[in-house]
């Protein structure tokens, strides 16, 4: 009879029966109300411990952080707050924590302080809130997917074709062993160290992906990425996750709709399966943004953007109107912004912020960008200067999903790999796919991590992945 006490704290099924829980303590109160927490809920369940229960020494055992085991009745509780609460008739203290050492005290701390106590952050409401609602949205990914029938596909990490992302990938080395491949002064060849062949770290499995798209039709991937991203930006990691849906027989119009309506249902699950912690998240962000002069606080509430995400079209514009709309804003004018506005540069997160926190107030989906800022699979549309490439802006982030229609036509796709000296050659298991019963075809891919700030509100990248990979921050 163990009890998550998230089972204990819906519903009355269980008053008046023997139950077991277990946890950690956040707070020891007048003696005998111990808050104990397992992380299946931010909330605490309130255990009371009578003062004839325990002698002194195992009293004093009881401190913030200490792990127990706890027997008792669940009862109607007359605190507020909370309908139950557990008579203990037992406790047992599995594991003592020193109250003078212990970083966590019951208070609220820095999201600066936790990321340096990175590896007990997990322990507090807000990291707490943040991973159950990241794992609810893994979970809702998988659901949407799997209920339109797509198909699970497993891309590499480790990849041989470096022909996305120069410049950003990570190099596998093997570590040195007896008979390491050699340069000719003698050194160790790390460029060629995949027993003899030179490999990367996925930088996305996109192009893999449109394989396994030309033969089930409608595939996803959702696995690590890797990007050598030297910048401390708040929205770029080194190591990543990210969600690749690849649909054959679909045009840049499906690939939105798609992209939309994926959105949303995973919005909706989280609002419908982690009210309590969406609240939780609401009431501290609230409570941060008072802290903020006026003009620099949200319109909205968390819980209040979602449901607005949840009830409005996203708006949808090309990209010359996006640059017309920058040219003519208040802040170009004022020169507010620090990047270059002008056709055929890309936009930066600044621009895009603009955009969707200031202009439409909604996500903004950004269409048919210049063929020279984007990949060279992307299909060229009938203007030869653009491709039917699709960014999703988010408030608060920028971009969170960068996709397209791929190039279906083998003559255009090598005409443009080409340009961008592409070798054909060593992407010929590519074009076999145009090769071969081409059919239009169009995916994107969403940051896993950029969709968890969003939906948690939260304003750092670092905050909502267990374990961040960025310059800085490698420890273990
Ligand atoms: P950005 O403009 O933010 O650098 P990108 O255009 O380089 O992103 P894409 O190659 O379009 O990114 O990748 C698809 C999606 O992956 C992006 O829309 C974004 O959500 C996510 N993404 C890209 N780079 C990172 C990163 N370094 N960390 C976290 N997520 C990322
Ligand atoms: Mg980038
Ligand atoms: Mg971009
Ligand atoms: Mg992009």
């Amino acid at each position: 009879n163990r009890v998550k006490i998230k089972t204990l704290l819906t519903g009355d099924a269980l008053t008046g029966s023997e139950v077991i829980v277990m946890g950690w303590v956040r707070n020891f109160r007048n003696n005998q109300f111990i808050d104990l927490n397992d992380g299946s809920t931010n909330q605490n369940i309130q255990v009371v411990v009578a003062l004839d229960l325990l002698d002194d020494a195992t009293r004093k055992r009881i401190t913030t952080g200490a792990s127990m085991r706890v027997k008792g009745a669940v009862v109607p509780s007359l605190g507020k707050g909370q309908k139950v609460e557990v008579k203990a008739s037992s406790v047992e203290i599995l594991g003592d924590s020193d109250a003078e050492k212990y970083p966590l005290q019951p208070k609220k701390h820095s999201l600066e302080f936790l990321r340096e106590i990175a590896h007990l952050r997990f322990r507090t409401n807000t990291f707490g809130a943040v991973f159950r609602i990241r794992h609810s949205l893994a979970f809702a990914i998988h659901q949407f997917f799997n209920e339109k029938g797509f198909i699970y596909l497993h891309t590499p990490i480790i990849t041989a074709s470096d022909a996305e992302g120069a410049g950003e990938m990570f190099r596998v080395t093997t570590l040195p062993t007896d008979n390491p491949p050699r340069n000719e002064d003698g050194s160790i060849n790390y460029k060629e160290d995949f027993f003899g062949k030179s490999t990367n770290l996925t930088v996305s499995g996109q192009l893999e992906g449109e394989l396994g798209a030309m033969a089930f039709s409608e595939i996803y991937t959702f696995g690590p990425t890797f990007r050598a991203e030297n910048s401390n930006t708040t929205r770029h990691l080194a190591e990543f996750w990210m969600i690749e849906p690849e649909m054959a027989f679909y045009d840049l119009e499906d690939n939105m709709n798609l992209a939309e309506s994926f959105i949303r249902h995973i919005i909706k699950y989280v609002v419908e399966h982690n009210y309590d912690d969406l609240e939780f998240l609401d009431r501290r962000l609230a409570e941060e943004e008072k802290q903020l002069p006026q003009d620099k606080r949200s319109e909205m509430g968390l819980l209040q953007k979602l449901e607005f995400v949840l009830n409005n079209d996203f708006e949808r514009i090309t990209y010359t109107e996006a640059i017309d709309i920058l040219l003519a804003s208040p802040a170009y004018k004022k020169k507010k912004f620090q990047y270059e506005v002008k056709w055929g540069v890309d936009m930066q997160s600044e621009h895009e912020r603009y955009l969707v926190e200031k202009h439409f107030k909604k996500p903004v989906i950004v269409t048919n960008y210049p063929k020279d800022i984007k990949s060279f699979y992307m299909r060229l549309n009938d203007d030869g200067q653009t491709v039917a490439a699709m960014d999703i802006l988010a408030p608060g982030i920028g971009e969170i999903v960068g996709g397209s229609q791929r190039e279906e036509r083998l003559d255009k796709l090598e005409e443009r790999m080409e340009q961008m000296h592409i070798p054909a050659e060593e992407m010929s298991w590519y074009l076999d796919t145009r090769r071969f019963g081409t059919v239009p075809h169009a995916g994107f891919g969403l940051g896993f991590e950029r969709i968890v700030l969003f939906v948690t509100g939260m304003t750092n990248i670092r905050d909502v992945i267990p374990f961040a990979r960025t310059p800085k921050n490698c420890e273990f």
